[in-house]
């Protein structure tokens, strides 16, 4: 899927690597997948409590666009509750 300098670059990399981790080029490795995003493509728009068009839902996370792991992930569903929380104190 990939073009010739991406391969022989990808190549080199993983050899590379293997000097770092030994056993990363290991020849009974498996390379299955490329990792070829960092996030989801797509983002729900949220207003300023974190609130989306439709009112009480607050969209979060990975697939709505405002994370791309599972650090960032997390701390945006701890952002919501928080805004849910201080929504119901007023
Ligand atoms: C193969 C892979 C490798 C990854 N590697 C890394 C990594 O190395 N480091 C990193 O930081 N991040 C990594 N990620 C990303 C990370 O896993 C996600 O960003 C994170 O888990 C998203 O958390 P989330 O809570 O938003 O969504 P999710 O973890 O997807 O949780 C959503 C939950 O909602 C449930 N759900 C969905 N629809 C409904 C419904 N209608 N009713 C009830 N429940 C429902 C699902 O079953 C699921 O449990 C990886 C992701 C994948 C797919």
């Amino acid at each position: 899927m990939f073009p010739d300098y991406i391969i022989q670059t990808l190549k080199e990399g993983i050899l590379d690597f293997d000097k770092k981790i030994k056993g990363f080029a290991n020849p009974d490795s498996i390379l299955t997948a490329i990792e070829s995003r960092s996030s989801s493509p797509v983002r729900i728009l949220r207003d300023d409590n974190l609130e989306s068009n439709i009112k009480g839902l607050y969209p979060c996370g990975e697939g709505v666009g405002y994370a791309g792991g599972i650090m960032t992930a997390a701390v945006d569903g701890i952002k919501c509750a928080i805004k849910i929380l201080e929504k119901d104190e007023t």
